[in-house]
C-alpha cells in the first residue's frame, strides 16, 4: 500500500459549524438607523434573533477554530460583566438564549472533536461573543490582529464590548498577526494577507469597520468551495452587497471592507461568504459543502 502524498491530500478534511446559543439584537443595531445610537438602545422594541456561531476546520496539520462563541457564564453569572453600566447597557442591547450546553468544549464534544486537540484559534475580533470559549483551549495559539490588540490597551475597551478580564486570561497564548504584502492576484483588493498555515489553505485578510482590527478568513482547499468567514463585518450577506452598514462600527471603514469583499466575490464567483450571526448562513454553507 502506498501512502497518499501530502500534495494530493486535501488541506482541509472537514468544516463544522458550531452554534453556541442565540442572541436577539435590535433591528437598528443589525441593519443601521438614522437615529442616534443611544436613542435606539434605550427605546427600540424591535428584536431580531440570530445564532452565535464559531467554526472548526480539520486541517491536515491540526484542528483550527474560527472564533469560540459566547461563554454561558455571560448569562448564568451576574458578575460576568464587571461594570454596572456595562450590565445595564448589555441588557438593553441584547437578549441571550445561551445554556450550559452551549459551552465550546461541549459543542466540540457533540461533534466528536476534542477541545484539547485545537492547535490554533483565529479570533476575528475581540467582542465577548467571539472570545467566550478561549478558556477551553489553553494550549492553542490565539491569533488576533495587531490593530484589534491595540484597542485592548486604549482607554475603556469595555465600552466597545472588549472585556479585558475574559481576554487576558493567565497563560492564554495570544499571538498578534501582522499582515504582509501579497502578489496573489485574487487578493489584489486587500494587498496584504497572513497565510498562517503556510500552505495558502487558510488566509487572513484585514476587514476593519465593525471593530478597528476585525479580520476575515479565506479558505481554499481541494474538495471545498472557496469560503470567506467574515465574522461581524456584516450580520447578513445582503447588507454587504447593498452597502448597508449596521448601527455600530465605523461606516467608512465598513464600506471600504465591503468593497474589497465584493471584489473578491467577482474574482471567485462561487465564493461562499459566511457572516457569524446570519441565520441563513448555516443552510447556505451546508448546501455549498454538500454540492462541492
Ligand atoms: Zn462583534
Amino acid at each position: 500500500m502506498v501512502a497518499q502524498s501530502e500534495s494530493i491530500r486535501p488541506a482541509i478534511r472537514a468544516v463544522h459549524q458550531i452554534t453556541t446559543g442565540y442572541v436577539e439584537q435590535h433591528e437598528e443595531h443589525r441593519y443601521g438607523s438614522s437615529k442616534p445610537l443611544m436613542w435606539w438602545v434605550l427605546t427600540s422594541r424591535s428584536w431580531v434573533k440570530a445564532p452565535i456561531t464559531a467554526y472548526a476546520f480539520e486541517h491536515r496539520d491540526g484542528l483550527i477554530l474560527f472564533d469560540t462563541g459566547v461563554d454561558p457564564a455571560l448569562v448564568s453569572d451576574p458578575d460576568y460583566i464587571s461594570s454596572p453600566i456595562g450590565r445595564f447597557i448589555l441588557n438593553r442591547v441584547f437578549r441571550f438564549h445561551v445554556g450550559p450546553d452551549d459551552a465550546l468544549d461541549k459543542k466540540l464534544e457533540a461533534i466528536n472533536l476534542d477541545a484539547a486537540d485545537v492547535s490554533k484559534v483565529i479570533v476575528s475580533h475581540l467582542h465577548f461573543d467571539h472570545i467566550g470559549g478561549i478558556a477551553h483551549v489553553p494550549q492553542a495559539e490565539l491569533l488576533v490582529s495587531e490593530d484589534e490588540w491595540r484597542r485592548l490597551s486604549a482607554p475603556n475597551p469595555e465600552r466597545d464590548w472588549i472585556l479585558r478580564e475574559h481576554i487576558e486570561l493567565p497563560g492564554a497564548n495570544w499571538q498578534r498577526v501582522e499582515f504582509v504584502p501579497t502578489d496573489d492576484p485574487l487578493l489584489a483588493a486587500f494587498g496584504v494577507c497572513h497565510d498562517f498555515m503556510g500552505d495558502g489553505s487558510m488566509v487572513l485578510l484585514p476587514t476593519p469597520g465593525h471593530s478597528p482590527g476585525s479580520m476575515s478568513m479565506l479558505v481554499r482547499s481541494s474538495g471545498l468551495p472557496p469560503l470567506l468567514f467574515v465574522g461581524d463585518l456584516t450580520y447578513e450577506l445582503e447588507p454587504l452587497q447593498n452597502d448597508q452598514v449596521a448601527g455600530i462600527g465605523n461606516a467608512e471603514q465598513l464600506k471600504a471592507s465591503f468593497a474589497k469583499v465584493r471584489e473578491l466575490q467577482e474574482a471567485l464567483p462561487d465564493l461562499v461568504v459566511v457572516p457569524s450571526h446570519d441565520p441563513s448562513a448555516s443552510g447556505k454553507l451546508s448546501a455549498a459543502l454538500k454540492q462541492h
